[in-house]
């Protein structure tokens, strides 16, 4: 438990990177890389704080790896390659148990996308994590909100809902009857997958695309903002697993996948022919349509649709 603050950094965080472009890593006053001149730098960053952004309990692995996955899938939305990060950690006291298990989760993360810890900070506070991820991408090929067209198709990858309830499962501790699809959703809440390979792939085909961190109606209007064009939204075609569809009634299904963040699925636009090109290792489904007018319209069996707010139940906003 006294573990001082260099003790901390020397033992969980120095020596890590690796790599011909970390010229200088943790232990100096700051890091030095080598930058490609055919490359563009892509950073961005995110922060988590304990009773906002993970529950005052949760497994420190977890949040480990879920404060680098959320951070490497607003990369993956920009279609970059991810290649390092910095870690600021507020800590309330050094407790090895929990460093053990936030290193070991985080690095999990980093190492299966190739990520190297080039610094950071570490201080004494609230329990807050905050990382800083910087990758590449070729010169004019990266992902923006900002571009899609009237008559693209809009598209989604893998499912959508499963975090928001696994949120609420983990939140008001109700279990379903089947152990299985609670494991599921749970994990997708808990360990998010970043879409790198598909980002990747997107940088040839998508006019606009960005990660789903709000729930897709909320994010989807982001895009058409950004993009000066509306859309229309099939809801009945929004992809759910089966083990939500397991879980809960079709209105529940609808409100988690419609209105429920923490997915880190991809949303995108392309035009619709575009998309059998796409080798992504990710299912890809069609949503709706992009249209010249403002706002997201939800359609539901050709009708209009007015989902149902947000926030009176489980969601934990
Ligand atoms: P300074 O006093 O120069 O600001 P620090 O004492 O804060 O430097 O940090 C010493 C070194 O350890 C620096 O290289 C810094 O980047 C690194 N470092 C500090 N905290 C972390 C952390 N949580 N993760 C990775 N590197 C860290
Ligand atoms: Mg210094």
């Amino acid at each position: 438990m006294s573990l001082g603050e260099f003790d901390i950094i020397a033992k969980y965080f120095a020596g890590h990177a690796h790599g011909d472009e970390v010229l200088l890593g943790v232990g100096d006053d700051a890091a030095v890389l080598g930058v490609r001149a055919d490359r563009r730098l892509v950073l961005a960053m995110d922060t988590i704080v304990e009773g906002v952004h993970f529950l005052p309990d949760a497994d420190a692995a977890d949040v480990g790896y879920r404060a680098l996955a959320v951070n490497l899938s607003d990369l993956a939305a920009m279609g970059a390659v991810p290649s390092w990060m910095s870690l600021s950690l507020s800590l309330p006291r050094a407790d090895e148990r929990w460093l053990n298990g936030f290193a070991a989760g985080l690095f999990e993360v980093a190492g299966r996308y190739d990520v190297q810890l080039i610094g950071g900070d570490t201080v004494k506070g609230p329990l807050v994590i905050t990382i800083q991820v910087g990758g590449w991408v070729e010169p004019d090929r990266w992902l923006t909100r900002s571009g899609a067209r009237e008559g693209d198709a809009i598209f989604v990858s893998g499912t959508l809902g499963d975090a928001a309830a696994g949120l609420a499962l983990l939140t008001v501790g109700q279990r379903p009857m089947q152990e299985a699809p609670f494991e599921f959703l749970r994990n997708r809440f808990l360990r998010p997958e970043p879409r790198i390979a598909l980002g990747r792939a997107l940088r040839s085909v998508a006019t606009a695309a960005m990660d789903i961190s709000d729930g897709l109606l909320t994010d989807l209007g982001k895009l058409c903002e950004a993009s000066r064009c509306g859309a229309v939204l099939e809801v009945e075609a929004v992809p759910t697993s089966q083990p939500l569809q397991a879980t809960f009634d079709v209105d529940r299904r609808l409100q988690y996948s419609l209105c429920g963040g923490d997915d880190y699925e991809l949303l995108f636009t392309a035009p619709a022919s575009a998309i059998s090109a796409l080798k992504a290792g990710a299912a890809l489904t069609k949503i709706g349509v992009i249209t010249s007018g403002r706002g997201v319209e939800c359609r539901r069996s050709g009708q209009p649709f007015t989902p149902r707010q947000a926030g009176y139940d489980h969601f934990a906003h």
